[in-house]
């Protein structure tokens, strides 16, 4: 998922100009406004996401926007400031494909360098609704294991939260 992050000219504060600096040496260079000092911290964004189970087979969606569009991914979007990471996950869910999900487990959380997104995805259980396509989408299934798209999947994270899913799956209850 790799939106292009907008580059700041302005203090969002006060309006004067953001300068590049170096404010400690382990860090990255941070914008600093040059007329109040306010420092703007470019954070990294959160997403969550949801390996949706339904009658043993896995939700996908297939995207209808770049980036990666007509690849297929699994339910989930931004965190909102102050939401929780599970509710953020079981509304995007519902927003995207009309699934009211229940969380079970965490399968992992996936961030590289250089990808100013952190996703988290967790594993859930359908409880109610149809598997419809939302505004982002332009098609569902739902896949048995040896259906999945490897090839045709959307993003990095995609195909490592499926891996970890099957893998974890795979294993006898403890
Ligand atoms: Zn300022």
């Amino acid at each position: 998922m790799s939106h292009h992050e907008p580059e700041f000219h302005y203090c969002p504060v006060c309006g004067g100009e953001l300068n590049t600096v170096t404010l400690k040496q382990t860090e990255p260079p941070r914008l600093v406004c040059s007329r109040c000092r306010f420092v703007f911290y470019l954070d990294p964004k959160v997403v969550a996401c949801a390996v949706v189970e339904v009658g043993g087979r896995i939700a996908l969606l297939k995207r209808g926007i770049e980036p990666q569009k007509g690849r297929w991914v699994m339910p989930g979007g931004y965190v909102d400031r102050g939401e929780e990471v599970t509710a953020a996950a079981i509304r995007e869910t519902r927003e995207e494909c009309g699934l009211d999900i229940r969380i079970q487990d965490l399968v992992g959380v996936y961030s590289y360098p250089g990808n100013t997104q952190v996703v988290v995805v967790y594993s859930a259980q359908s409880l109610a609704g149809n598997l419809v396509a939302g505004d982002e989408t332009t098609d569902t299934g739902l896949f048995l294991p040896e259906e999945i798209p490897w090839d045709q999947l959307a993003f990095q994270s995609t195909i490592e939260a499926l891996r970890d899913y099957y893998k974890k799956r795979s294993k006898p209850e403890p």
